[in-house]
C-alpha cells in the first residue's frame, strides 16, 4: 500500500497568489481533488489531502498531518506568481534517491500533459513543506497567476485536469501502480437517472416462438429498474410504442403505466404513481 499525501497550497484566510480573478488556494484545491479522484482508480494506494475545503492551515499542521500518517510521498501543489511563465518543481537541497527520481518522473509527466508550456526546470529549495516532511516530498509550481497566457490556461478546467493527470501519471509510474479492475455496477433499488433511450431487444426475426417473458415500460418508467429486471428475467424490454402488435410473450412485466390492452397469459404489473414508486415496486419484486 502506497500512501500519497497531497497538499493543496494555501487556503482559508491565506489565498496565496491572486490575479485576474483567480486565487491560488482555489486552483490548488481543484487540482488536488482531481488528483485524488484519479489516483483512487488505482490499486494499493491511499490518498489523503491536507485540506478538502477552503480552510486555513499552517504549514506545520500540514507536515504534521503527513508525518503522523506516515505518508510515502508528499506533493505540495502551488500556482506561481512574480513574473514568469511555465512549470517548475522543487525538492529539498541535497536529497537524492527516491525523491530525485520521483521529481524526474513527475516533472516529465506533467510537462507531457502541458503541451507548449515552458519548462522552468527541476529545482531545489529549502521550503518548509520539503524540509519538515519526513517522507519524499515535492512541491510543484503550476503556471503563473500573473501571466496572461498562463491565466488563460488556468481558467480552463481541462487544463487543471491535465495538470492533475500529469501529477497522477508521475505517481503511477514512480510507484508502479496498477489500475483497478472496473467494478460492475452493483444492483441497487435506488432510482437512477434514466438513459436517454431504452434499448429494446428486437423479437426473434423468425417470429414463430412466443417468448417466455418480456418487459413493457410506460407511464412513469424507471429505466434503471427495468434494466435490472431485464437482467434478472433475461427478458427484453419494450416501450409501449415499440411493442409489436399481438401477443409476444407468455408473461408480460409492466414497469410503469397501465397494463390495459396488453396480451399475455400472465401480466405482472409493477407500477406506481411516479418513477420512484415504480422503482420501489420493481425493487420489491426483485427482493421477493
Ligand atoms: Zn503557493
Amino acid at each position: 500500500m502506497v500512501k500519497i499525501f497531497i497538499d493543496p497550497g494555501h487556503g482559508g484566510t491565506d489565498s496565496g497568489a491572486v490575479g485576474s480573478g483567480l486565487q491560488e488556494k482555489n486552483l490548488t484545491l481543484q487540482i488536488a481533488k482531481k488528483m485524488q479522484q484519479l489516483l483512487l482508480t488505482y490499486e494499493n494506494v491511499q490518498v489523503r489531502l491536507s485540506r478538502e475545503t477552503d480552510k486555513t492551515m499552517s504549514l506545520r499542521q500540514r507536515t504534521d498531518m503527513a508525518n503522523n500518517w506516515n505518508a510515502d510521498f508528499l506533493i505540495s501543489v502551488h500556482i506561481n506568481a512574480g513574473g514568469g511563465t511555465g512549470f517548475e518543481t522543487f525538492i529539498y537541497p541535497g536529497v537524492g534517491g527516491v525523491t530525485k527520481r520521483n521529481q524526474d518522473i513527475l516533472h516529465a509527466e506533467v510537462m507531457k500533459e502541458l503541451d507548449g508550456v515552458r519548462d522552468r526546470g527541476k529545482k531545489r529549495a529549502d521550503f518548509f513543506m520539503l524540509r519538515e516532511s519526513k517522507m519524499d516530498a515535492i512541491l510543484t509550481e503550476n503556471l503563473f497567476i500573473d501571466n496572461s497566457g498562463d491565466v488563460a490556461k488556468l481558467k480552463q478546467a481541462s487544463i487543471l485536469n491535465k495538470i492533475a493527470q500529469g501529477h497522477v501519471n508521475g505517481v503511477v509510474k514512480a510507484y508502479g501502480l496498477r489500475k483497478k479492475a472496473v467494478a460492475k455496477p452493483a444492483p441497487s433499488p435506488t432510482p437512477k437517472p434514466a438513459p436517454t433511450k431504452p434499448t429494446p431487444t428486437q423479437p426473434d426475426k423468425g417470429g414463430s416462438a412466443l417468448m417466455d417473458k418480456a418487459i413493457v415500460i410506460g407511464g412513469f418508467p424507471d429505466f434503471a429498474s427495468a434494466e435490472m429486471l431485464a437482467a434478472r428475467l433475461k427478458a427484453p424490454i419494450y416501450t409501449r410504442a415499440a411493442l409489436p402488435n399481438g401477443k409476444i410473450a407468455k408473461e408480460l412485466y409492466v414497469v410503469g403505466g397501465s397494463a390495459s390492452g396488453l396480451q399475455a397469459d400472465k401480466i405482472i404489473s409493477l407500477t406506481g404513481k411516479d418513477r420512484f414508486e415504480v422503482a420501489a415496486a420493481v425493487a420489491e419484486f426483485l427482493n421477493r
